[in-house]
């Protein structure tokens, strides 16, 4: 072994003791003391300086970029939110590298809003030093016996137990309960854990063991225990500080700032890892010959710079490291030192706490440098109070710089100039010496003026706060399972899918042929669709909720032309009689297409003569869905479906002619308004309806009609979600379980909100603003179910329609005899055109269930008016054809 270390100190078994004549202390003493203690000052630009190359260090860190290598590592934990105060259930939790070189067992009691607070039970359990430096299996199974000879005390029995690992060393986190460690710290080198799952390795020492039931549920590093076990003040915690045997930070960051999450949604809490902040730079000037002496006889050589100027496992080793310096100079002790003095650990941080204390005698610091060996004289005291207070002093300081920095990034990442906040601190530093706190305040008033920081102590040395978040962990998997069981039903299989396919075409073929069907498949009279080759002007009436559109469109080469003009239909007319009926006839009547239809044309023609306005010829009516499919196929021939998704939705496509019973003749085509909304009111869909669908139908102004169409359109997407979400608050899974009087109201979710909720641009804060303008206000927890309920629906809606549309094209290409079928459906309504995922839902069903389909969706652009003209155009091309 070296004999002198690198500050020229004897070390370890040198050669203790004194000079063979104790020295008088030497005449530039005092110069020398000053000299030692001028290297622990820091001074205010320094700290500056440390500020913000950590602010640069953690902002590089959380946008990913990864040269040069950030030095601190910002890890996400997966702790997404603060605690709601509703936590409650019994919670072991277990301590591994927040006390030193102990591991800690609590049994903590949560006791939800309205129970007193519960004092843990706890035991430590000192590591030895062969297992700290040992096989990691040894480490864990170490844990394992301690947790159940702890369990011994408690009437436990068979009892499943839920776990919080605390576990404070630097880890990648994937998950609540999954980490893996990066590398040790604090003193730890235990041989294969690095790089391992550490929640997994303490799970198969649990099983090894085999004594008790534990379920490890959720791990976590003391920054964050201590920040999520502060008792909540006028606002939440959100930043965790703490100073034991290292030192870290954490804080709540907005997630969309943290690139490696690639989450847009809501907050996450960010392990800052400050202990490892290394910045030549910034730290470098900073830095003592006593640091570096430090960092050489450490574990672990070169890292975690920062952490040796904090962490209480090193303020005793760089207080005795300028202590011996000193007595090696003859400047302290005589000129004498101690076999204590000289190695490495042979000051405690407590020592130097109590030495450094304000309020302890000078007998005490007597009594401690006694029993290091030493043999103090009554100056010396004195002078050993400044150098723990220099050295501690710094600490704070530092320590200070960091935490402004963290601040710095909350105001940025808010985007607030000024900022309130709640900082929970936790560790033996800030219980032993009263003089850290004081000088952190103090710093980091000035570092950051612009933040009131309120310091929250840590309960229970953040071993509530490990509950707490194993608490939200078991609360949320309990309400993730009863959310995925009432979903579950919305979630269709691709046999389910193919099933509802089948019933369509055979609900089809029974409709064609005139048979009982759910499917009515009503001949339209349209027998073509547009080939290009039209031409002309024509006049298209089209009737809305509240308005009468006259529409001219001009079919020429260049393409269709539609000039319109909008006449809102007067209150008189839409509720009398007499000629109103052709108009509303007009646009509804595509039901009754025959007879009825026939009639609406007479009486239009009537009525223009009547007029005797121009020379009109009415040649056809059109249903908004043919329509659609008759404007899309002006620009694509191979347009032979239409389909619409708005307030209602229904099918129409082109059917060969023979297949249509009631229609004479063997040749050519004709399309066929399926009113698909119908389809399974004959009970066929009954095995895929929900509770939900139920409800919706009961209460619906035509219950047990329109059972597709329920499941599909917008009139009704918004009231499916609504008593889903109703059925989850009785649960107790949303709001609480407190129900909302807003959400008992019919019709107040619109389908619109499944649209906005479910854009992949918004943050859940906005899906939260959505729901709170509804009277619905929510945790971030909340706006993510409702989120996932939302998609659920729709996700089936799209995914039904798909089904049906996958049954249109199949017939149509059995229909030709084809092995494969090019064909366009063209589209229209609201849902379909606005719902972020709809579109591209239907797709993939229908290429799913329909492979041999190339199908391609069109949007139409007003469809009716312009579908209707072309629907005469093409009426008015087979006639002249007929003449020829
Ligand atoms: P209609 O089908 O009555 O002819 P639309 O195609 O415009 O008319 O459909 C209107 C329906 O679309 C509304 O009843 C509503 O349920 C739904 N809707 C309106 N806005 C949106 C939106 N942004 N996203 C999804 N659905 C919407």
């Amino acid at each position: 072994m070296d004999s002198v270390g690198p500050l020229g100190l004897q070390q370890g078994d040198g050669a203790p003791g004194c000079p063979q004549e104790a020295l008088p202390c030497p005449s530039n003493s005092p110069e020398l003391v000053q000299e030692c203690l001028r290297q622990f000052k820091v001074t205010g630009a320094q700290l500056r300086q440390i500020q913000a190359s950590l602010l640069g260090s953690m902002e590089q860190a959380l946008s990913g970029q990864a040269n040069p290598a950030p030095t601190v590592r910002m890890l996400p934990t997966y702790v997404g939110s603060v605690p709601h105060g509703t936590e409650q259930g019994d919670f072991v939790v277990l301590e591994l590298g927040a006390i030193g070189a102990s591991l800690r067992v609590l049994w903590v009691t949560l006791m939800g809003t309205k129970g007193h607070r519960m004092e843990p039970q706890s035991r430590e359990f000192v590591i030895p030093q062969e297992v700290m430096v040992g096989p990691g299996q040894q480490l864990f199974d170490f844990a394992a016996r301690c947790l159940s000879e702890f369990l011994d005390a408690f009437p436990v029995g068979n009892q499943g137990l839920q776990l919080g690992f605390s576990f404070s060393f630097p880890c990648h986190q994937t998950g609540l309960d999954k980490s893996t460690l990066i590398s040790w710290t604090k003193g730890f080198r235990c041989s294969g854990v690095e790089g391992q799952d550490v929640v997994q390795l303490l799970r198969d020492a649990i099983q090894r063991q085999g004594a008790y039931s534990i379920d490890v549920v959720a791990v976590v590093n003391d920054a964050v225990g201590t920040m999520m076990g502060c008792e909540p003040g006028a606002g939440p915690c959100e930043v965790g500080l703490v100073v034991d045997t290292g030192t870290n930070a954490c804080y709540m960051e907005e997630a969309r700032h943290v690139a490696v999450l690639d989450e847009d949604r809501g907050r996450v809490c960010i392990s800052v890892e400050w202990g490892s902040f290394s910045d030549d730079g910034a730290l470098g000037p900073v830095l003592t010959t006593f640091d570096h002496a430090l960092d050489h006889e450490s574990l672990n050589p070169g890292a975690q710079r920062f952490e040796k100027m904090i962490g209480g496992l090193y303020l005793g080793e760089l207080v005795r490291l300028v202590l011996a310096h000193l007595a090696q100079r003859g400047v302290l002790f005589g000129g004498c030192t101690s076999p204590a003095l000289l190695s490495r650990g042979g000051i405690l941080p407590e020592h130097v706490a109590e030495m450094e204390d304000p309020s302890a005698g000078a007998a005490r610091v007597h009594t401690i440098l006694q029993d290091l060996g030493l043999r103090p004289r009554a100056s010396d005291t004195e002078l050993v109070r400044h150098v723990c207070a220099a050295v501690c002093t710094r600490a704070a300081q530092l320590c200070a710089a960091a935490l402004a920095a963290v601040l710095s990034r909350l105001q940025r990442s808010r985007e607030q100039e000024t900022l309130q906040i709640a900082v929970a601190t936790g560790g033996r530093v800030f219980e032993r010496h009263p003089r850290f706190l004081s000088i952190l305040q103090e710093t980091v008033m000035l570092l950051a003026p612009r933040c009131d920081v309120s310091f929250i102590p840590s309960v229970d040395g953040g071993g509530r706060g490990v509950a707490m978040v194993t608490a939200v962990a078991a609360r949320l998997a309990a309400h993730r399972r009863l959310l995925e069981e009432t979903l579950a039903p919305f979630r269709l299989t691709r046999e389910q899918l193919a099933a509802v396919q089948a019933q369509m075409r055979e609900a089809m073929a029974r409709g064609l042929r005139g048979e009982a069907s759910s499917l009515r498949m009503l001949p339209t009279y349209v027998r073509a669709t547009p080939d290009g080759s039209e031409r002309g002007d024509f006049l298209a009436l089209d009737l809305g909720g509240t308005n009468f559109r006259v529409l001219l469109v001009r079919v020429a080469t260049g393409g269709v032309q539609i000039s319109s003009q909008i006449y809102s239909i007067p209150e008189c007319v839409a509720q009398g009689s007499g000629q109103q009926g052709i108009l509303l006839t007009w646009t509804k009547g595509f039901n009754a297409s025959d007879c009825e239809g026939q009639d609406v044309v007479c009486l239009l023609r009537e009525a223009i003569r009547r007029r005797q306005a121009t020379e009109l010829n009415v040649v056809a009516i059109v249903n908004d869905t043919v329509g659609t499919m008759m404007s899309c196929g002006y620009e694509d021939p191979r347009c032979e479906v239409g389909l619409i998704v708005g307030t209602g939705t229904n099918a129409c496509y082109m059917e060969e002619l023979r297949n249509v019973a009631s229609v004479a003749g063997d040749s050519g085509h004709m399309c066929i308004n399926m009113e698909w909304g119908a389809f399974g009111d004959d009970g066929s869909l009954g095995m895929l309806s929900t509770n939900f669908d139920a409800s919706v139908d009961q209460a619906s102004i035509n219950p047990g009609k329109q059972r597709f169409e329920k499941m599909i359109s917008g009139m009704y997407l918004g009231e499916i979600v609504r008593h889903v979400l109703l059925h989850l608050t009785s649960l107790g899974v949303l709001f609480r379980g407190q129900p909302t009087q807003r959400l008992q109201t019919r019709d107040i979710f619109k389908t619109k909100f499944l649209s906005e909720i479910e854009s992949d641009s918004l943050a859940l804060r906005q899906v939260r603003a959505i729901l709170e303008a509804l009277g619905l206000p929510l945790t971030s927890d909340d706006a993510l179910m409702v989120l996932e309920v939302c998609q659920a629906v729709s996700q089936r809606a799209a995914q039904l329609c798909g089904a049906g549309v996958a049954a249109v094209v199949e017939k149509i290409r059995e229909n030709r005899g084809l092995e494969e079928l090019t064909v366009s459906v063209g589209v229209d309504g609201t849902l379909y055109k606005m719902h972020p995922h709809f579109s591209s839902l239907v797709a993939a069903t229908v290429q799913e269930l329909a492979p041999r389909c190339a199908v391609t969706f069109l949007q139409s652009e007003d469809g009716s008016g312009k579908g209707a003209a072309l629907v005469t155009a093409v009426a008015c091309r087979l006639a002249q054809m007929t003449h020829v």
